[in-house]
């Protein structure tokens, strides 16, 4: 009998931050290889806990979650996503606009789900995180990628961003802070992405998974309170900010102008309504995190762990006559570029595989974010500082040898 035959679809969705070189990782680990694994910003594996106050609302009212909620989530959760918004100048947000969903992974798929028909067309960042791709192609539209290049801080080019849109562009979606490049969006580019999405009549999709992870002064701009006409998706969660990705609690507010959003309120909530709802003891950690003590300033601060281990990456880059970096604002990921003698017939993944089989480090090549440029890899800040210098040592030895220095 022939192999069943799976969606065809499927061929065109790549997710390598999970992929190949992931696997053989496990298969050199389970020979005893020990290795130091970059390749998924998984706080939880780097020694992060989700906060004590966020713990205590879960356990203590674990023995409350034994219903399913409502599909939206439970509405605790939801006023506390609301009053969160509210607070920074979304006056419309309320608990009605807000959905809970298992991670922020869900709701992108729910929220492109809702929208596309075949053939309709996303402007997605590239570098992407790849989800959005997926997502995109699994619900059968069309990413229409804009670019967001080393040389302008990774910042998009809002005029090539509209020189993309077609009758058939339903969809603006920005990651900010960026996973994976680090960038922070000033208010003024978010204006002009604004602008744009008004004009010709596109949802905004802002994922903001990392709002609080700042560095150096740089400062988060969220869109919902500049998008206030325009249908917005504004996404949240516990997964980063709050080092809680295991308990799958992601959000999302539907804000902007409220007639045109309407029936995509609805389509949201029947998707949701048919997988029941999100899982419920996480739900229980949304209030305490959102009506909490911040905890992650200290870790971006100087002396606290994210900051020292990207300074290190900085100083690692900067010292590599191989290397350039643009300095991450936020999130937690550094995106650098190889340049020089070491550029020359640089392949990203041919480099990562051998990364890993000679020099034990596993790290994701920077064409898995939907780049054609091969000179890019991503890793995560999460490790130790000292780590964080014995990853680019050896980085610096297998690009010497590429090199051929
Ligand atoms: N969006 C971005 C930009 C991410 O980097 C991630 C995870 O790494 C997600 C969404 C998914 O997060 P969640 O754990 O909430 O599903």
């Amino acid at each position: 009998m022939n192999p069943i035959a799976t969606r065809s679809r499927l061929r065109e969705v790549r997710y390598e931050i999970r992929g190949q070189l992931a696997r053989r990782a496990r298969e050199l680990e389970a020979g005893g290889r020990e290795l130091i694994k970059l390749h998924i910003g998984n706080p939880g594996v780097f020694g992060f806990r989700a906060p004590d106050h966020l713990q205590e609302a879960v356990s203590s009212r674990l023995w409350e979650s034994d219903p399913y909620t409502h599909q939206q989530g439970m509405p605790a959760a939801r006023e506390a996503v609301a009053a969160h918004h509210r607070a920074r100048g979304v006056a419309g947000a309320s608990a009605e606009k807000v959905f809970i969903g298992n991670g922020v992974s869900e709701l992108i798929d729910i929220a492109l789900r809702a929208l596309l028909d075949p053939g309709d067309e996303v402007l997605l960042p590239a570098p992407d995180y790849p989800l959005w791709s997926a997502a995109t192609i699994l619900n059968e539209g069309v990413p229409r990628y804009y670019a967001c290049e080393a040389g302008n801080g990774f910042l998009p080019d809002p005029d090539a961003i509209e020189a993309l849109v077609t009758p058939r562009t339903r969809a603006l979606v920005l990651i900010n802070p960026n996973n994976p490049t680090g960038a922070s969006y000033p208010r003024a580019l978010l204006e002009r992405l604004v602008d744009i999405a008004r004009r010709h009549g596109l949802v905004l999709m802002a994922d903001e998974i990392y709002e609080g992870i700042l560095y150096d002064g740089a400062a988060f701009e969220p869109l919902a309170p500049i998008a206030t006409e325009v249908p917005c998706l504004s996404f949240g969660g516990l997964s980063k900010v709050h080092r809680a990705c295991g308990w799958r609690v992601g959000w999302a507010l539907l804000s902007g102008d409220p007639v045109r959003s309407g029936d995509y309120h609805h389509a949201m909530d029947l998707l949701g309504a048919l997988r029941l709802c999100a899982n419920v003891p996480g739900q229980h950690a949304v209030e305490a995190a959102l009506g909490g003590p911040n905890t992650i300033d200290a870790l971006c601060a100087p002396g606290g762990r994210l900051y020292e281990t990207r300074r290190a990456a900085i100083e690692a880059c900067a010292a590599s006559p191989h290397l350039d970096l643009v300095a991450p604002q936020g999130a937690l990921y550094a995106f650098p570029r190889v340049v020089g003698e070491a550029a020359r017939d640089f392949d990203d993944h041919a480099f990562a595989l051998a990364l890993l089989e000679n020099e034990g480090v596993l790290i994701v090549p920077g064409t898995s974010f939907n780049i054609t440029d091969r000179r890019h890899f991503r890793i995560t800040l999460l490790p130790e500082a000292e780590v964080m210098r014995e990853v680019f040592r050896r980085i610096g030895r297998a690009l010497d040898a590429h090199a051929g220095r």
